[in-house]
């Protein structure tokens, strides 16, 4: 088996694989960049495993001409970047000892060890630098079929490291196949294991979902993770069941996580998931306009298109109502200006006085769905 494509044949990721190489080791993809390229999917960072000690690996990259970042010393990890292309180049190892995710690491050189110790079939296959496939634990079929299976014992491999859990659904919602169903040993391990959930970070967690509600199809994943009991340790009192019609109303509308997490709500997503400002206040405001009685005009006047469209798919998802797009309405509305200014008020009208009048102007015109013109709403002064 082998595979292709023009990330492989960068001069980056060829040259310092031939170095590590003319030293005499091994330099092999790993993870997502192999399993991506099986499926002719797009290839995004670049994972490399070597039998060369981290140190080894600095001293030839950097005879080779290329930068060294030590990223993660303590994993066996540096950052070759060559050419402009970042590679993250990771000793062959096995865990000695594990406690919780900090593992002590001592080198192995050999690929099955390596294998052995990562979290799924389907990230446990591996290429040289000619596109030779090597996979050592029939991660292969796996990923044909869209099996996600933990490698070795699943409740062993999640009690080393509790984020396994998340990445299981995360995988399954990115490479499952629906109708092959989601691994019921995994499935069973992580509803057994959903309390160690809590040693996570809030951050790492928030990461985790974002990147599983941007998969095309996330509502089987996240499905399964309800009847585990997981979604609930994640995000108290999120309801699974807007999910699957708001994947199928979208159509061709782009994967959005923040959409996703709408339809989920839940009590305090924003800090359970550590989302950022801007997140958050998006959050809200869908959710605020699927709550409220706003018209699409005005949903578009305070959201603008994408995201007024979002709310009237999130209302007809989870509030069960049928579909319209109004996009005319909607656009309308989006370039629509509140026709009174200040200086319309003043001098009659000052400070709070002036503000509270503007406002109250502002919701006449929004309650007139946008059409009260600007003579209308100063007759009303
Ligand atoms: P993507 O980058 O598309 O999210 P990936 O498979 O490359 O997918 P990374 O998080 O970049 O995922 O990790 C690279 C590889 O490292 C994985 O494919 C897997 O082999 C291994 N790995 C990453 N995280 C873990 C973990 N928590 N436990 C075990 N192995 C892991
Ligand atoms: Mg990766």
């Amino acid at each position: 088996m082998r595979i292709a494509g023009d990330w492989l044949e960068h001069p980056g990721t060829q040259g310092l694989c031939a170095a590590l190489e003319a030293a005499g080791y091994h330099a092999l993809l790993v993870g997502g960049c192999v399993r991506n390229a099986l499926l002719g999917r797009p290839v995004a960072d670049l994972d490399l495993a070597t039998d060369a000690t981290p140190e080894a690996v600095t001293r030839i990259a950097e005879a080779a001409g290329f930068r060294v970042v030590p990223t993660g010393l303590d994993h066996g990890t540096v950052t070759v970047i060559a050419r402009h292309r970042p590679h993250e180049v990771t000793t062959f190892r096995r865990d000695v000892e594990t406690f919780g995710r900090h593992a002590t690491v001592a080198f192995a050189s050999d690929v099955a060890e390596d294998a052995a110790r990562r979290d799924f079939t389907m990230n446990a296959l591996y290429a040289d630098a000619r596109g030779e496939v090597i996979d050592p634990l029939g991660g292969l079929p796996d990923l044909l079929a869209g099996h996600v299976r933990f490698v070795g014992d699943a409740e062993t491999r999640i009690r080393e490291d509790y984020l396994r859990i998340l990445r299981f659904f995360r995988f399954h919602a990115h490479y499952g196949h629906p109708e092959d169903g989601i691994d019921a040993e995994g499935l069973a391990a992580c509803a057994a294991n959903s309390a160690g959930l809590e040693t996570l970070s809030r951050e790492r967690v928030g990461a985790e979902m974002k990147k599983l509600l941007t998969a095309p199809n996330p509502a089987p994943a996240v499905a399964a993770m309800d009847r585990a009991g997981i979604l609930a340790r994640v995000l108290p009192g999120a309801d699974p069941r807007g999910l699957a019609p708001l994947v199928h109303l979208e159509g061709d509308v782009p994967p959005d996580a923040l959409r996703r997490l709408a339809a989920l709500g839940g009590q305090d997503p924003a800090d359970r998931l550590r989302l950022s400002g801007k997140e958050a206040d998006t959050l809200a405001r869908l959710r605020a306009g699927l709550e409220s009685g706003d018209t699409p005009a005005v949903l578009g006047w305070r959201l603008g298109v994408d995201r007024a469209r979002d709310v009237l798919l999130l209302r007809a998802a989870v509030l069960q109502g049928p579909y319209r797009p109004h996009s005319e309405e909607i656009a309308r509305g989006a370039a629509a200006q509140f026709p009174v200014r200040s200086a319309d008020l003043m001098p009659a009208l000052q400070g709070p006085a002036l503000g509270a009048r503007l406002r109250a102007l502002q919701e006449d015109w929004l309650a007139s769905d946008l059409t009260l013109s600007r003579a209308e709403l100063l007759g009303r002064v």
